[in-house]
Order: structure tokens, then C-alpha cells, then sequence
């Protein structure tokens, strides 16, 4: 029998017919009826027969679930530790934030404390212009002047407290 495919091979059994005629396997693997292994538009496809490295791996694979398996317990257990570690450090950021807002931020620079104290102004009633409204030396001098005026204006008496 021909083979479209393979040429001159072997027929190796003739069984099941149909309305068409006896189906022929071919030694190379190819099937069909006379008629239809007689027409070249005829594809003599063996049926596919499944790649035996299919079923090898697919072993393998079967043989190494356990291993997977534990392994996707070991990593479930990271991520779950990693989670927990990662709600710590939230918990440790939102405590430091917290003592960071009890610490007292110094309201004049050391030089301004040092002229107040030395001249006797009291740092509450200055304005600091500093950065984040730090009391600088120079705020202090101004505080210390502007007292002197005052204490000057309240010495000799206004038009207003007169009248
Ligand atoms: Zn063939």
C-alpha cells in the first residue's frame, strides 16, 4: 500500500469498515481507506500519538509535588512573617512619630536665650522671626528696645491719658 506521505510501505492490518471501505494502517503509521489513501488532496495523518517526554515530566512533576507543595508552605509562612514584621514597623514608626511630637522643640537659639537672660527679657513675650519661629538674639534686642520705649511712653504722659 502507498503512503502519500511515505511512498511504498507496508500494510499492517486492514480492520473497521465503513461506508467508504476497509481502513488500512500503514508501517509508517498512516491510515485510511483505499480510496482515500489513493487521493493525493488525502493527508494520511496518523493520529498523534502523545510525546512520551509528555508523560515523563508530567512524572517528575508529580513526583516533586510534595516538595512543592512544602515549599509554598514555607514561602505562605514568609510572606505571613514579613506582613507581621511590616505591622511592627508601622506600629514603631507611629510610636516614634508620637515621642517625636512629646520632645520639646527649643523656641530660641542659644545665643538668643543667653542675651535674655543676661538683660532680663522674658523669652514668652518675644516674637521669634527665626526658622519655624525660633527666637534669634536679634528678636530678643528688638523685644528688649521696644520694652524700653514702652516703659518710656508709660513714664511721660500721652495727649490720650490726659484727656
Ligand atoms: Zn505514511
Amino acid at each position: 500500500m502507498n503512503c502519500l506521505r511515505h511512498g511504498e510501505v507496508q500494510l499492517l492490518s486492514t480492520v473497521n469498515n465503513t461506508v467508504q471501505g476497509a481502513i488500512h494502517y500503514l508501517s509508517c503509521g498512516c491510515f485510511g481507506t483505499a480510496e482515500q489513501l489513493r487521493d493525493p488532496q488525502y493527508d494520511p495523518k496518523p493520529p498523534a500519538a502523545p510525546d512520551p517526554r509528555v508523560g515523563e515530566l508530567e512524572a517528575q512533576v508529580a513526583a516533586h509535588a510534595d516538595t512543592i507543595a512544602a515549599h509554598e508552605d514555607t514561602i505562605a509562612t514568609h510572606v505571613a512573617t514579613v506582613e507581621e514584621l511590616q505591622a511592627q514597623l508601622a506600629a514603631k514608626d507611629e510610636q516614634i512619630a508620637a515621642l517625636q511630637a512629646q520632645v520639646p522643640q527649643p523656641v530660641a537659639t542659644p545665643a538668643a536665650e543667653a542675651h535674655a537672660e543676661a538683660i532680663g527679657v522674658d523669652l514668652t513675650q518675644v516674637e521669634g522671626t527665626g526658622v519655624d519661629g525660633k527666637i534669634t538674639k536679634p528678636d530678643v534686642v528688638a523685644a528688649a528696645e521696644a520694652a524700653t520705649a514702652d516703659a518710656g511712653a508709660t513714664d511721660t504722659t500721652t495727649p490720650e491719658q490726659a484727656s
